[in-house]
């Protein structure tokens, strides 16, 4: 189309400076020229149009706006050569826009066949009336006919080249918009815990280490907790594995339900997880945890199973990734020895442990 653009803007600009050349106002020559780049100026916006918006126009539009192109080309190519006929006797502006044609349609054969030879009939009923010689006559009437068909083969060949080419690059999209869905789909389960659905280990302590730098360059409270559940083994051994596994998916689901959304929660290990809380003190995350706490506890399980957690939460003071884990940890590790089921935190402050229950 761009193509189709480029030789009606080329017309639209020489056919005038031709007229000019001219000099003379009042010859054929002259109204042919300034025809043609009338036309080809009307064209102009059209067919800019229709490249604009080439993906929505319809297909029949664009058939259309192409079979006024070739009309218009083809009928400038026919009047020049019928009007040359008193200087030479030759076609080959006629054949100039049959291969013109040639090369910048796509359409139907159907479609193209009959205009190709409309204008080559309209040709050779023309021609005596511009030619007086009968042998000229003949010779010019073979060519045209025998150079259309030529050029319309040569169209098909194109023609068919171009639909391939786009069919190909349609393809390429298609597939490629695939392998990107692809990629994202292995890019989650690399993220990704699959039991879970939480963040792995290896992108919870990603997320940490951006959350503690946003903490600190906004300057805003951040808490984590670790925890983990208790006695996890006996469940393993007296209910089996597969029970194991449902309670954890069940656990990660109450974390995800009580968390709010800027909260960040990860398995960190086997039945340990770890919740980030962003814009948060430790006070307002015993709260939330306390929450999370009771749920677990209260929490019916398969078959009757039930099972505790015990917590250890630690704020912000300055540390770093592995500086607050290590807190948290330490704190974990509280909770455990003084009887599990139990939040400890390390205060912000004084840096002392504080037994919430
Ligand atoms: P504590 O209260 O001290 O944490 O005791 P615990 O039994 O929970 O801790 P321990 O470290 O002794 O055992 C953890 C168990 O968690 C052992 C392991 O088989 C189990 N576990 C770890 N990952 C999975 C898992 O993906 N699925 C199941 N079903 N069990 C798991
Ligand atoms: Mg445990
Ligand atoms: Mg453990």
């Amino acid at each position: 189309m761009i193509k189709m653009v480029i030789i009606a803007a080329m017309l639209a600009i020489f056919e005038p400076l031709i007229a000019l050349f001219l000099q003379s106002l009042d010859t054929i020559d002259f109204y042919i020229s300034i025809g043609i780049a009338l036309y080809a100026m009307a064209c102009l916006p059209i067919l800019y149009i229709v490249r604009k918006n080439i993906k929505r126009i319809p297909v029949p539009v664009y058939i259309l706006v192409q079979i006024l192109f070739l009309v218009g080309v083809l009928t400038a190519g026919l009047i020049l050569s019928l009007h040359e006929q008193s200087a030479v006797a030759s076609s080959s502006s006629y054949f100039l826009a049959v291969f013109t044609i040639a090369a910048f349609i796509t359409m139907p054969p159907l479609i193209s066949l009959p205009l190709f030879l409309l204008f080559n009939i309209i040709f050779i009923i023309m021609l005596p009336q511009f030619q007086p010689l009968q042998l000229v006559i003949n010779t010019l009437n073979i060519n045209t006919l025998s150079m259309t068909g030529i050029a319309w083969i040569l169209n098909q060949m194109i023609s068919r080249n171009r639909v391939k080419s786009h069919m190909n690059e349609k393809l390429i999209i298609e597939k490629n918009n695939e392998l990107k869905k692809i990629n994202m789909e292995l890019k989650e389960l690399t993220i990704r815990d699959s039991m879970t659905n939480l963040l792995n280990h290896k992108n919870s302590l990603r997320r940490l280490k951006e959350e503690i730098d946003r903490a600190k360059r906004i300057n805003y409270p951040l808490t984590v907790a670790m925890i983990d559940l208790d006695n996890f083994k006996q469940i393993n051994d007296t209910y089996g594995h597969q029970i194991g596994d449902t309670v954890l998916i069940r656990v990660a689901k109450i974390l995800t339900e009580c968390c709010r959304l800027t909260d960040i929660i990860g398995r960190y290990g086997g039945e340990e997880f770890i919740v980030i809380m962003p814009n948060t003190n430790s006070q307002e995350a015993v709260a939330l945890l306390e929450r999370i706490k009771s749920r677990i506890e209260s929490t019916d399980f398969v078959k009757g199973v039930q099972i505790t957690g015990s917590f250890g939460v630690s704020e912000l003071v300055g540390d770093s990734v592995h500086g607050i884990l290590r807190s948290s940890d330490a704190m974990l590790y509280e909770a455990k020895k003084k009887g599990k089921n139990r939040i400890e935190v390390q205060l912000r402050k004084d840096m002392k442990s504080a037994a919430i229950k």
